[in-house]
């Protein structure tokens, strides 16, 4: 469970797809400088939750123990609660949510804040993440008990980059080396959850998240599709161009090859649109429609008829992460 459902999920493709959209995107688009800070900020995000996972996978619990990365779940129609992680133990729910600030920070009160120190002067304030953490577990411990759960719910806001902190004491914030001696004395708390009530607790929690799908990118974000070339590429990022049947050229490098056809297919899947015709596919990469029809036939894709066989549709599912893998790596 925690390979399958942390190593490749909503996070992770989430990166993947701004990694690709800033790499096909045109360098004079004017949205560019905003993506490239935003995607800064996801990439440290993710990286941050990673390393909090990975100490989590090593901190000695059996290996099926179930971790859900990037969770969300509804608490009422108009409330969301949003985690990082989520652990499921026979002691009781674990949260982590992980923050990568470093420096000296400073907790206040009144109202509940976390200030950025430099010089003795205050240079950024942000939301209080203890505050926001304790938020989270009510509104979780509510989630879990309207589900008929009688379960703990406990954990912390997790610093991965040894900031210097000053503040009250008793915040709901460890380091990241202070991480595997918190799971250790939590299992050593009475199991409160039978094996069964833990199966039921991660089938519950799979079934109701739902998942943020910001696909197709472009269309997100007001780019128009056709400023782009699509098709494959070359490992350098530049466009291939196509000389024989089989052979393509990059001018950069100057290399011939046959390229993967996936991954150009998952870039217009996440970033230009969440359907193809085999038409369009045989024009992306310059084949007869028989080749793109079986081409599109062996990938994870739904097909829609459309009316006396034309127009068909191959239609991709953004949460089938197994089919964005596939395409990942033909
Ligand atoms: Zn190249």
């Amino acid at each position: 469970m925690v390979g399958e459902i942390t190593l490749k999920g909503s996070a992770y493709w989430n990166v993947y797809a701004h990694e690709r959209l800033l790499a096909v995107l045109p360098k004079w688009e004017p949205k560019r400088d905003e993506l490239e800070q935003q995607q800064r900020n996801r990439r440290a995000g993710m990286a941050g939750e990673e390393r909090v996972i990975e100490v989590l996978q090593s901190a000695g619990l059996p290996p099926d123990t179930p971790i859900f990365w990037d969770v969300g779940l509804p608490l009422s129609p108009s409330v969301f609660i949003q985690m990082d992680i989520v652990m499921v133990l026979r002691h009781g729910v674990l949260i982590f949510e992980s923050k990568q600030i470093a420096g000296r920070l400073r907790f206040v009160q009144n109202p509940a804040a976390l200030q950025k120190v430099e010089n003795g002067e205050v240079t950024l304030v942000m939301d209080c993440p203890a505050a926001q953490f304790e938020d989270q577990r009510d509104s979780f411990t509510l989630w879990l008990a309207t589900r008929g759960f009688r379960a703990p719910v406990d954990g912390s806001v997790v610093f991965t980059t040894n900031p210097v902190i000053e503040g009250p004491p008793n915040l709901p914030i460890i380091s990241l080396r202070e991480l595997r001696g918190f799971i250790r004395s939590a299992v050593q708390a009475e199991p409160v959850l039978s094996s069964k009530d833990v199966r039921l607790l991660v089938n519950t929690i799979e079934k109701s998240r739902s998942r943020f799908i910001p696909y197709p990118l472009c269309g997100r974000y007001g780019i128009d599709s056709t400023k782009i070339q699509w098709g494959p590429r070359c490992g350098c990022g530049s466009q291939l161009i196509k000389s024989t049947e089989r052979r393509w050229n990059c001018e950069n490098c100057k290399l011939q090859g046959t390229p993967a056809y996936g991954p150009a297919l998952l870039d217009w899947f996440l970033l230009r649109s969440e359907t193809i015709t085999v038409q369009q596919c045989a024009a992306l990469f310059g084949i007869h429609r028989q080749s793109a029809w079986r081409l599109l036939g062996r990938m994870r894709l739904t097909k829609v008829e459309g009316k006396g066989g034309k127009h068909t549709l191959y239609r991709i599912d953004y949460t089938d992460f197994e089919a964005l893998n596939q395409l990942l790596k033909p």
